[in-house]
């Protein structure tokens, strides 16, 4: 079983406080829905940002107001549990509150297209999630569709058809241990994580180590160095950087001392080596460009930008990831605000400030006036 913290997929904080709960009947299975893109199933690097990306549409859908990403967990291709609101957690995903605080909801990342049917590793995930909350969660034993008592097709025919089998372990994906206890207090962390295209986390170094210690001392959250801050990240870095996170009101595995986007944001007031985008530029570029010549460029470097970030999402054909934010730019944005829960006018592919920050904060980047 391979499950990854919120920490360590970059979750954003909820909006909400979560409501708890202390047990449910069971669990409801459900898929995204949506396209989501074949080749998701052959790298594994992109389902981290999928996550961060699901959460930041979530959190930006105005219609649902949701507190945070709607589901308990969210189970990748290739058999990772990402934990989701969490266990204990009443979820957001099954229709109603009564609905909610019955069942936790787990999703798969499979679509109505593109990637539909479901991979063995991706159902022995499925059937960890399951096995986590009824350890971890209180979860009963019933295993359910989202379909069940809503009106909705999820989770989709190949998923329902294994729910309704009693959603069996595939042969060959082992039952394993219950996942590592997360570690004590006093022993801290020492993964690294990659923001910004920096790396952070015992070990790394590098002036943007530096800055985070001084950044860190200037806040009164030095107190674990003896020496220093330095260019190399110590156990001390970190036992300040998770004073620093608790202060945020992360707690648990959110505050173990790596750095996430939204951490350092908060600490820096920018995310270093992370890229700027002017919210006025980029519609500047969405309206001049489509009526110019193909591949005419207004903020090329800007356009790049979020074009690479709607590529990531799927939404973009990676070949007109160019700088000219053209007519096939403009669909792909409109698609990114029908993600967020926008629609008809509000949808029109011209960026306005939700959205794009939405896509900035799933995709590390900046954006400004
Ligand atoms: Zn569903
Ligand atoms: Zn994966």
């Amino acid at each position: 079983m391979q499950i990854v913290s919120r920490a360590e997929w970059g979750a954003a904080p909820s909006k909400y406080p979560l409501v708890s709960i202390s047990s449910t009947r069971g669990v409801k299975i459900h898929y995204e829905g949506t396209e989501v893109p074949r080749s998701l199933a052959d790298d594994h690097g992109r389902c981290a940002p999928r996550m961060r990306a699901l959460q930041a549409s979530h959190l930006a859908n105005t219609a649902e107001d949701y507190s945070d990403i709607a589901y308990t967990a969210v189970v990748c291709p290739h058999g990772a549990v990402f934990e989701g609101r969490g266990a204990r957690r009443r979820t957001g995903a099954n229709g109603d509150p009564t609905l909610n605080a019955g069942h936790y909801a787990v999703c798969a990342m499979l679509g109505d297209s593109g990637l539909t049917e479901p991979t063995a590793a991706q159902l022995g995930g499925l059937r960890d999630a399951i096995e986590w909350l009824r350890a971890e969660g209180g979860a009963g034993d019933e295993i359910r569709g989202h379909r069940d008592g809503y009106a909705t097709s999820c989770p989709g025919a190949p998923l329902y058809a294994w729910v309704q089998a009693g959603a069996p372990r595939p042969d060959g994906t082992e039952a394993t241990p219950q996942p590592a206890p997360a570690p004590a207090e006093d022993v801290p962390a020492r993964y690294q994580a990659v923001v910004g295209g920096l790396t952070y986390g015992y070990g790394a170094e590098g002036p943007h180590v530096t800055a985070v210690g001084e950044a860190l001392v200037a806040r009164g959250f030095g107190g674990h160095y003896r020496s220093g801050p330095g260019p190399l990240w110590t156990d001390a870095d970190t036992l300040n950087y998770a004073d620093f996170q608790r202060s945020l009101g992360y707690a648990g595995g959110d505050a173990d001392g790596v750095p996430g986007p939204h951490s350092l944001r908060a600490l820096l007031g920018t995310l270093p080596g992370g890229r700027t985008v002017s919210l006025a530029h980029i519609v500047a570029a969405a309206q001049a460009d489509p009526g110019a010549e193909q591949g005419h460029q207004t903020h090329g470097e800007e356009a790049h930008v979020v074009e690479q970030a709607l590529a990531d999402e799927g939404l973009l054909d990676p070949r007109w990831v160019d700088g000219s934010f053209g007519t096939r730019t403009i669909a792909a944005y409109a698609a990114w605000q029908r993600r967020c829960g926008y629609s008809g006018g509000d949808a029109d592919g011209i960026p306005g400030r939700t959205t794009l920050a939405a896509l900035g904060a799933a995709h590390q980047f900046t954006v400004t006036e």
